[in-house]
């Protein structure tokens, strides 16, 4: 049984004060049985993230960054690396969100860094994956997500792929308020599964978890997260009000 997964993704938003209140607000809100039926994870900032790991330090809530770099250290300004981000406290980091795709122009060949550098690092990578709308109408969206599965997890050996969760982001419901019915979700996360089995072995495509993303909120947690192959959630806008990201995570218990 794969244990649900449940992140939220706070993106460019927050402040120090909304974001430590909204992180309190969390921890309060989940209660002792929830939190050890589901992994819960909230994404802030990178600014906030040693504020955030204190304010949920009472809680079974692990925090996680949105972005990370390919090196260790050195003279590589304005970045940060798993290292670093361990030495915070943090536990994930998101590798591929379609922002840093689509907006900075991340490749596929970067992206696959970025997961073996935060495996090395000692961090759990989330690596994102999703088509736009133009490959969906086209009927892309297989081709899509199996070359951004297959070049983001290319040279990793089964042992550091155990590692990894996958976040299927159809990038046409990112931030748009349009969610994937749950059978387009299920197509998808069971073709992402028979890519890991052809990959690695039906064992470790059976254990890994996949998370879907894209205008989550309580009113459809529920029945995207029934799907046999959804996993969890990866959620943007509705984790940041702590009533919906904790019916959110209710809905996966
Ligand atoms: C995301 O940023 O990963 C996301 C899924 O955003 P939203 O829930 O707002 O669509």
């Amino acid at each position: 049984m794969r244990k649900p997964f449940v992140a939220g993704n706070w993106k460019m938003n927050t402040d120090s004060h909304t974001g430590v209140n909204l992180a309190k607000s969390l921890a309060s809100g989940l209660s002792e049985s929830t939190g050890k039926s589901v992994d819960v994870a909230v994404i802030p900032p990178f600014v906030y993230i040693p504020a955030v790991v204190e304010a949920v330090s009472t809680a079974r809530i692990a925090v996680g960054a949105q972005n990370v770099y390919i090196e260790e250290k050195g003279a590589f300004t304005g970045e940060i690396s798993a290292a670093m981000l361990k030495d915070v406290g943090c536990t994930y980091a998101l590798c591929g969100h379609s922002e840093r795709r689509h907006v900075i122009g991340e490749s596929d060949d970067l992206i696959n860094k970025k997961v073996s550098a935060v495996i090395s690092g000692g961090l759990l990578p989330i690596l994102c994956v999703g088509e736009l709308l133009e490959e969906r109408k086209a009927e892309q969206t297989s081709e899509v997500v199996s070359r951004q599965i297959k070049a983001g997890l290319a040279g990793l050996s089964a042992e550091k792929v155990s590692a990894v969760t996958i976040a299927y982001e159809p990038v046409w419901a990112i931030g748009t308020g349009l969610t994937a019915t749950p059978e387009q979700a299920q197509e998808v996360h069971a073709l992402i599964r028979k890519i890991l089995g052809e990959m690695y072995d039906g064992k470790l495509a059976e254990e890994i978890r996949i998370q879907y993303g894209g205008s989550a909120k309580p009113e459809n947690a529920s029945e995207l997260m029934a799907q046999q192959d959804v996993d969890g959630l990866l959620v943007g806008g509705a984790s940041l009000k702590s009533d919906d990201f904790l019916a959110i995570i209710q809905a996966a218990v």
